[in-house]
This record gives structure tokens, C-alpha cells and sequence, in this order.
């Protein structure tokens, strides 16, 4: 069943064009990796599925068109995005910023402390004291509190240290194999997406320029389209 579809989707920030053709689909229980090299409208992309920007084109999830939707009804639909920069509220603790996210469903405050055991350690810390580490698995917390049908990360292991990315990816192969949440993930680490993503979509310039199985992305479409 095709979860997520994007057809032709276009976006600009004010009169300068970002997205000249988008095209992507995701099915339930997918990992897919959206790829390309730097400022090719992937975070563009991904702000104009949650409706945080305006586009056009064919957006619908789980059959719904979402240009109906404002982006906080899109959130409620089961979309649950971890934007780039890791947001949560700094003056809250762990466990209020998790619990402040809660929607019914099988992810609690129990199960997403035990995924990530340094949240449950400092459960009643203020999120501003945590390491960035921490502070990516609370975004991802707060994300999988809301008990989203597809959870999208973007760049969620970027400046972090190795043994914390190592977590993080452990984390993600876990919500894979123990729940098929569909997911939609925004990372630069090709090896690690290899071996957690179904599918990947490539931009370049706006648009899709590669899509196909994550197993052909050869070192050369890699170079090629990513540029690593
Ligand atoms: P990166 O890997 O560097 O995060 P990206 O593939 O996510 O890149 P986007 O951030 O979506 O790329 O950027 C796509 C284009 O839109 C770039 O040309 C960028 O300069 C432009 N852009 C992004 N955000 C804004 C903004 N708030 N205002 C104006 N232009 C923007």
C-alpha cells in the first residue's frame, strides 16, 4: 500500500524556485532514503509534505491530498518529522518534552526510554543540559511519542560523534524490524543507508533525478548524483 506520493512538486522561497519536479512514493512499512548533495531541496521537499512551506503537485498520504491540510492536521494524519536542528523545548525535562508529544499508540514514555537509555538516565533533566547526542534522541522521542505512521528524519546523525551516530542507527534499525514504520530518511552516511534503506529517491537541482532500490546505488550512482 502506497503510504506516502509526491508527483511533480514544485516550491519556492518567496520569488526564488526551489523544487521544479519532485517525485517519490513510499509504501507502508518502507525505509526510504532521500539523497543528493548539498541545497538539492531536500529539506525543501520535506517541509512541503508536512505543509510548512506552500507547493504544488500531487501530495497525498494514505489517499488524502494534503494541500487541504494545515501542517498541524498533517502531523495528526501520523506524519511525524524530526526536522534538521534537533527542536525541543529547552526549559522542559526529557520526560515533559516526551510526554507534552504523547498520542495513543504502542510508542510510551517506557518504550521510547528504553530504545534510547541515556533519555531514561535523565528523564527528569532539562532538555538544554543534554548533549547533542541526547537532544537528537529526544527529537526522534518526541517524534515516535506521536505515534506516526511514517517518521521522517532529517539529517538526524549529522555533528555527531561516531559512537553516538553508531546509536542512533542502531535505534533506527530497531523502530524498522520492531515496528515497519514506514520511514523516510535525509542522511549523508551512504554505508549506514545501505544497510537500513528499501529504497532511495536522488535529487539534483530541485528535482528526481534517480530512484531504484537501495541496492543499486552503486558506488558510481553514489559519485555520480551525491557527489560522495
Ligand atoms: P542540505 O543537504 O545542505 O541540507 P538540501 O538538499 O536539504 O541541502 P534545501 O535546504 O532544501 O537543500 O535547499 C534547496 C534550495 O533552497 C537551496 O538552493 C537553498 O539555498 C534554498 N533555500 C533553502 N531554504 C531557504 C530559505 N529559507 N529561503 C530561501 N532559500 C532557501
Amino acid at each position: 500500500m502506497i503510504l506516502l506520493k509526491v508527483e511533480n512538486l514544485h516550491a519556492s522561497y518567496g520569488p526564488v524556485p526551489a523544487l521544479f519536479g519532485v517525485n517519490l512514493e513510499l509504501a507502508a512499512g518502507e525505509v526510504l532514503a532521500l539523497m543528493g548533495r548539498n541545497g538539492m531541496g531536500k529539506t525543501t521537499t520535506v517541509k512541503a509534505i508536512c505543509r510548512m512551506i506552500p507547493a504544488n503537485g500531487g501530495l497525498s498520504f494514505d489517499g488524502q491530498d494534503l494541500h487541504r491540510m494545515p501542517s498541524h492536521a498533517v502531523a495528526r494524519l501520523g506524519l511525524g518529522l524530526v526536522p534538521e536542528g534537533r527542536r525541543c523545548f529547552r526549559d522542559l525535562t526529557v520526560e515533559e518534552n516526551l510526554i507534552a508529544a504523547a498520542r495513543r499508540g504502542e510508542w510510551t514514555l517506557q518504550r521510547v526510554t528504553a530504545l534510547f537509555p541515556p533519555l531514561e538516565a535523565r528523564r527528569a533533566q532539562r532538555a538544554a543540559s543534554l548533549s547533542g547526542g541526547e537532544q537528537q534522541m529526544l527529537a526522534i522521542g518526541r517524534a515516535l511519542m506521536t505515534n506516526p505512521r511514517l517518521l521522517i528524519l532529517d539529517e538526524a546523525t549529522e555533528g555527531l560523534a561516531p559512537i553516538v551516530r553508531q546509536e542512533i542507527w542502531s535505534a533506527i534499525t530497531a523502530i524498522k524490524q520492531e515496528t515497519g514504520m514506514a520511514i523516510l530518511l535525509i542522511d549523508k552516511s551512504l554505508r549506514e543507508l545501505a544497510q537500513v534503506a528499501d529504497r532511495a529517491v536522488i535529487l539534483g537541482r530541485g528535482k528526481t533525478v534517480w530512484s531504484g532500490a537501495m541496492t543499486y546505488v552503486t558506488a558510481d550512482v553514489a559519485r555520480d548524483y551525491v557527489g560522495i
